[in-house]
């Protein structure tokens, strides 16, 4: 019988076909940005013509006597820009079950919740069922990528680290929760399953258990008990991979136990988890002694390569690891040894914005091609201010918002989102630069969060400048066995002069004219015009680095959980002035040193 007519064979022509069928219509809307976007935008605006929201600004306006080929610059000339604060009283009346028209013609019946880890506060954005198959539609799209680079088997499955929040209802009755959470409960989420070839370990009982310490637990578990089945290791931000491994370095005791007698720890106390794991795990002393054998090896080399001495079949580790994830890229390269590090997708709660066509590039030097049928994008120029400006307002000087199709390499931007879920040209607050272009679709870099500031006066530094800052500092470790776990900041106005503290969590121990050095250094590495001068002239005070105790930083993820974040989507906040992290972080900071620059 010819190889090709095998069943065998045949099931893997199917699934390449369904494969090369994804790929081959993102290459079409790619090559066609410019159009698909006008479409996009008429679809957006046909399906939404008359909610309270564009009446006042489209009210005098008939949506069939626009031309097709003018909507686009009239919509962006009648309907202005806006932040959350503009159309959250919008969806505050949503929430509170106001079912018009108000952001879109269907009435919104969920609503997300952003991580919140950003500027503090959790944000209300709606969530469609348009949401839930964009989700499934850029998963499809980038597993179709990665199977060209990393073919899988059929019929694997993947270790996924996932997490849903704890979902509650609005005053007026919606579901509410983040959008992960969402999806995990959708329909897509079960057909992603099957259509990218492999499922997670974990029961759906686990992923929504609710306490992310138990499902942690339970994801490693299973992870081990289906240990020569796993194709893959992911989550959706890299801190809950890290987050996981840095528990089974102290649980794999209890986890091999579990999987020798077939039981299930007591630190596992839902009821629901529990039934569904006990009936996943039976007895099996040859894997467990087998394992247990392989982690006493590895704990004597600091868990170096656990992910594929664990799991020999993975072919990968995948997750977004750009941004604010960046830091953790260093533990996870740890943790996977010789496995590529494969960079997951840009998107937010608001939308899905570029996939990842270029799996095996490094992390570091991954790009998100804009998906132009998701949403209508636009793209706000932004220039960094002359190196003298002292202005304190922002560090970015701002041009008039351009298409997708006229953005150019090498420039950032602010992302601007019109959404099928309700948002009319919604600054995302995002900055990210132009890398290229794949086909018509531009290609872009995540550089940062906007509004994420350290500023005592004059000067402005981003989540990015921080980053490179504490990666100076850091670089003293080097001469050390520590290792920087996390960290955050705080421009600390309640002494004279104000002053930015740093705080990290160290693993391992460290000399104090070491940890001088790394103070000093990253005081130096901060150089915008404004902090420079502040520092010269002593009306910003010496960079503060604060050690913290052990585990503290769990302390500030398990405040953000208790307060409606899910693990899924938890980014520790780089720069922070919420009191109740910042009284969380100084009483738990056991020493203290000041910059010795600039004196
Ligand atoms: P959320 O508020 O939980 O919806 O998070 C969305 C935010 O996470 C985005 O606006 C970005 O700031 C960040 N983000 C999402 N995907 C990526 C990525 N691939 N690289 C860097 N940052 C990302």
């Amino acid at each position: 019988m010819p190889a090709s007519t095998t069943p065998m064979r045949e099931a893997m022509n199917g699934k390449n076909h369904e494969e090369n069928e994804i790929i081959s219509w993102f290459e079409e809307v790619a090559e066609n940005a410019g159009r698909v976007q006008t479409q996009t935008l008429g679809r957006i605006i046909e399906l939404n013509f008359g909610v309270e929201y564009l009446k006042k600004w489209l009210g005098h306006l008939q949506f069939q006597d626009i031309e097709p080929t003018a909507l686009e610059s009239l919509y962006t000339s009648l309907v202005p820009l806006c932040s959350h604060a503009d159309i959250n009283p919008y969806i505050q009346r949503i929430a509170d079950g106001d079912s018009s028209p108000l952001l879109t013609q269907q009435p919104i019946t969920t609503l997300s919740l952003s991580s919140g880890t950003t500027d503090g506060k959790p944000k209300y954005v709606p969530f469609t069922r348009h949401s839930a198959q964009t989700t499934l539609e850029i998963f499809r799209l980038a597993a179709a990528h990665r199977s060209r680079v990393y073919p899988i088997r059929k019929g694997g499955r993947i270790l996924e680290f996932i997490y849903s929040s704890k979902q509650f209802k609005t005053k007026g009755g919606l579901g509410a929760g983040t959008a992960t959470s969402h999806y995990y409960a959708s329909e897509e989420f079960k057909m992603k399953q099957k259509l990218t070839k492999s499922f997670t370990c974990s029961p759906e009982e686990v992923i929504s258990g609710g306490d992310y310490n138990q499902s942690t637990y339970c994801h490693l578990l299973l992870g081990l008990v289906l240990s020569d089945k796993v194709e893959f290791v992911t989550s959706t931000f890299a801190y809950s991979i890290v987050q996981a491994f840095t528990a089974f370095e102290e649980m794999w005791e209890e986890i091999c136990k579990d999987i020798k007698d077939g039981s299930l720890s007591p630190r596992v106390t839902s009821p629901e988890m529990r039934n569904a794991v006990l009936e996943l795990n039976s007895p099996n002393p040859p894997l467990a002694s087998m394992l247990e054998e392989k982690c006493r090896e590895l704990k004597g080399l600091d868990w170096f390569s656990v992910i594929p001495n664990l799991w020999p079949n993975a072919k990968y580790v995948y997750s977004i690891m750009t941004g604010s994830m960046q830091p953790y890229t260093k533990k996870l390269r740890h943790y996977a040894g010789s496995l590529p590090l494969v960079s997951a997708d840009y998107g937010s709660t608001e939308s899905w914005i570029g996939v990842n066509v270029d799996p095996s590039s490094p992390p570091d030097l991954a790009t998100f091609t804009v998906i132009p049928t998701f949403s209508y994008f636009e793209f706000i120029p932004l220039s960094r201010q002359k190196q003298d400006s002292t202005s304190a307002v922002d560090d970015f000087l701002e041009a008039d918002p351009l298409p997708l199709s006229r953005v150019k390499v090498g420039e950032e931007y602010e992302v601007v989102l019109t959404t099928f879920t309700g948002l009319y040209r919604y600054r995302l607050g995002d900055v990210v630069e132009v890398a290229g272009f794949y086909k018509g679709t531009p290609q872009l870099n995540f550089i940062c969060r906007r509004k994420l500031m350290l500023s005592v006066n004059i000067d402005k530094n981003t989540e990015k400048d921080l980053q490179l800052a504490v990666e100076r500092g850091s670089m003293h470790l080097s001469r050390t066995k520590a290792e920087l776990i996390d960290f955050t900041s705080h421009a600390d106005l309640s002494v004279q002069p104000g002053h930015y503290k740093i705080y990290w969590e160290i693993k391992g121990q460290v000399d104090d004219e070491i940890l001088k050095e790394c103070c000093r250094g990253m005081d130096e590495s901060f150089n915008d015009y404004g902090y420079l001068v502040s520092r010269k002239s002593r009306s910003i005070g010496p960079l503060e680095l604060c050690i913290v105790e052990k585990g503290t930083f769990k302390k500030v993820l398990d405040y953000f959980i208790e307060n409606g974040a899910a693990m899924s989507q938890f980014k520790t906040p780089r720069c922070t002035s919420n009191p109740v992290i910042i009284g969380i972080l100084n009483r738990c900071s056991i020493k203290h040193f000041h910059s010795t620059a600039y004196v």
